[in-house]
């Protein structure tokens, strides 16, 4: 084996492993789980080769603070809600279901807020950030592709773990590199001797380097194994320790009262401890009182008692590496069932505040200061346990319940924010979303998971994230000064997501793309248990292929490691596809497909090369099959969409996958876009803006000074 085809299958590995156990959302599950690692040998983040980077063990230098500008004593507060769909915010308007968002409409503006393309978080919360395009951000998709190697890899950023030398000492701290291009606008504004505050906000990690402002880091941030949850799920119903989509399953062999397991925590870059990928493992033991439906949980250094039905007190984690260095980490569990069976979910292990394994705020000390405030609390990114839900290791109560407490610790720690002086206070709550994508299979009737008796329970689950988002404009509203200025956004809107539609298989019947050792297109399809495209597909004739959410890349020559369509071929090759997509339909229904296909033109900016050659853009009720986010093309164009993860934008129109924007003021346009906000917050506290964001003013409030 040469050494090129060696290391062509080192990434291979790498990114296929990512795609089973890490990925965002669904993606999660699009693995084939007889692949996956055993339960003590969790995935972690694609470790693919990178530039080797010099030993970084502190924080870099901060930016020296520049003098404030005039007028600084102005406020902008900007609240996101990921996922809220206007047609639901409509109609709860219509029922008075949401009067202090009300208020804001009839004082101020409501208007639906245009997307990015694709409209899905990671491209459109990164737009929001840096007040750009997909094209010139560059962060395209949940899952991006390698054309050098085929293969799929995290679409946003790349964790590298901490390197220890043989006497176990740090040579490099563990880190986060963003994909992103473009600075945050906040960072701007600190930039320029101004005071901000951003919280939470989707695709905003690692944390920025400022003078002064502050930072809390929501989605991105990841657990101690670098994967975005990978959660534990403890019963004595379980005959064996297994991985599952996003976490694993391990028996309880009960002693009387008291059954004991050992779990892997932090993984050690060196295998001191055995096979390659090994980690740290500790003990826990649960000690069940049946009558009382309680457990008593035993860890390295505390004892909790767990209620039935109730998510428990967090406990701290040690894993020790060596001597001198240990990894921190938090969790809690939640008791399932403590009485004839005993079933306790157990959340991933996600950084200490006091001493997290990324920094994951500005400063640095910033996490500890809000645990000093509030106790211990949730620091992971993906901040609902979907994958628990999805794979039944979690009930739809303790998930509703987790996101009531969740958006309202987030409520708290906004409203004390408020109370500081600051130019700009930043923060959003993912709750909607999430409960979007799990629930929505109770408010579609045509849904494959649709029943009557669900939709009576929990029909209005997403409504109900609403209403509390409701409640937190109202108390936020209640703290404004006269001269603040209050800009909502949500980042996109949501659809239903009946059925996926096997992308590259649909490819492969169309004579695009050539399976090996299979010629019959009419009937070929990849190996359900293989990942690696380099042995399913055949470069040497295969014309496209799709990977990740909605997107289809031409095998280009000079792009494409074994290229074979030529830059003057490419036009009409596309127009080509995109005619033939646009005309199908589902042969079952009759239903169209797609709502348009946009090609690589709508991307402008520095990343552009990155972009995808056709951008998908489902009808409602249709995105990418899960197996298509891995590059894989399953025997049916077709599946019937049976998971839990019911609701979906990834893949949604643009057009028609709007999210909304409340002023407390008048805007100048019907059209706002989600570009447009960083812009008009800038200008408002009047700062300058630097030359390349493409966002507009959405206030007469004059120029924007660059
Ligand atoms: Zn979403």
């Amino acid at each position: 084996m040469s050494s090129k085809s060696t290391r062509r299958v080192g990434l291979s590995i790498a990114a296929v492993l990512f795609l089973f156990v890490l990925a965002i959302g669904w993606i999660s599950g699009c693995g084939n789980e007889k692949a996956e690692a055993p339960a003590n040998n969790p995935i972690e983040t694609s470790q693919a080769p990178a530039p080797a980077a010099p030993a970084e063990t502190k924080a870099p230098e901060q930016p020296a603070a520049q003098p404030a500008p005039a007028g600084s004593k102005k406020r902008v507060v900007i609240l996101g809600f990921d996922g809220v769909e206007p047609t639901i915010v409509d109609a709860m308007f219509a029922a008075n279901e949401l009067p202090n968002l009300a208020k804001l409409r009839d004082g101020g503006s409501y208007k639906p807020l245009t997307s990015a393309i694709p409209p899905q978080s990671p491209s459109a919360w990164s737009s929001f950030i840096t007040c750009k395009n997909t094209g010139a951000h560059g962060i395209y998709d949940f899952v991006a592709r390698d054309p050098a190697y085929y293969i799929p890899k995290p679409g946003f950023g790349r964790t590298e773990h901490t390197k220890l030398d043989a006497s176990g000492a740090v040579t490099q701290a563990a880190r986060f590199t963003s994909y992103r291009k473009g600075d945050s606008f906040w960072k701007i504004a600190d930039g320029q001797g101004l005071k901000i505050t951003s919280l939470m906000v989707p695709f905003a990690f690692p944390a920025d380097d400022m003078s002064q402002g502050h930072m809390l880091c929501g989605l991105g941030v990841q657990d101690i194994r670098g994967t975005d949850s990978s959660f534990f799920s403890f019963s004595d119903t379980y005959e064996k320790q297994e991985s599952i989509a996003g976490g694993a399953l391990y028996p309880l062999v009960f002693d009387g009262d008291v059954a004991k397991v050992t779990i892997p925590g932090a993984r050690d870059m060196r295998n001191k401890y055995g096979a390659p990928g090994a980690f740290v493992e500790v003990d826990i033991s649960f000690k069940v009182d049946r009558a009382a439906h309680t457990v008593a949980v035993t860890t390295q250094t505390e004892t909790i008692t767990a209620k039935k039905d109730e998510w428990s007190q967090w406990v701290r984690w040690t894993f020790e590496l060596s001597p001198s260095y240990s990894v921190h980490a938090i969790s809690r569990f939640y008791v399932i069932d403590a009485g004839e069976h005993v079933n306790i979910y157990m959340a991933c292990l996600q950084y200490d505040p006091k001493s997290p394994y990324i920094r994951f705020t500005t400063p640095e000390t910033f996490s500890g200061e809000l645990e000093d405030r509030y106790g211990l609390y949730k620091t992971i990114g993906w901040d609902f346990d979907t994958h628990a839900l999805r794979k039944d290791t979690l009930t739809e109560d303790a998930f509703l319940t987790d996101v009531a407490q969740t958006m309202a610790w987030h409520e708290r720690l906004v409203l004390d924010e408020m109370d500081k002086e600051k130019n700009m206070l930043i923060a959003a709550w993912t709750g909607p979303d999430r409960v979007s994508h799990m629930f929505w299979r109770f408010r579609d009737p045509k849904h494959p998971l649709y029943t009557e008796e669900g939709s009576k329970k929990y029909g209005r689950a997403v409504e109900d994230t609403y209403k509390k988002m409701d409640e937190i404009v109202g108390k936020v509203v209640a703290k404004l000064a006269p001269d603040d200025l209050l800009l909502i956004l949500s980042d996109h809107g949501f659809k239903s997501f009946r059925k996926g539609l096997n992308v590259n298989t649909w490819l492969v019947r169309n004579g695009y793309l050539n399976i090996k050792g299979q010629p019959d297109a009419a009937t070929a399809f990849s190996d359900d248990s293989n990942n690696f495209l380099d042995s399913i597909y055949d470069w040497t004739t295969s014309k496209a292929y799709s990977v990740g959410m909605g997107s289809i890349f031409l095998n280009l020559q000079g792009r494409e490691a074994q290229g074979i369509v030529t830059d003057a071929e490419s036009s009409a090759l596309i127009e080509e596809i995109k005619g033939k997509l646009l005309a199908l339909t589902d042969p079952e229904t009759g239903e169209k497909v797609f709502d348009n296909i946009y090609t690589r033109e709508v991307f402008t900016g520095e990343s552009a090369a990155n972009a995808p050659d056709l951008q998908l853009a489902y009808a409602d009720g249709f995105q990418s099959s899960k197996p298509t986010a891995s590059g894989r093309a399953p025997a049916d164009i077709f599946e019937i969409n049976d998971d839990k993860w019911s609701g979906e934008h990834a893949s949604s129109d643009v057009a028609n996958t709007p999210g909304i924007f409340f002023a407390n003021k008048k805007i100048n346009t019907d059209a706002p876009r989600i570009i447009d906000l960083g812009v008009t917050a800038l200008t408002y506290v009047g700062a300058k803006v630097p030359a390349d964001f493409e966002g507009k003013l959405l206030l007469d409030i004059g120029e924007r000074v660059q």
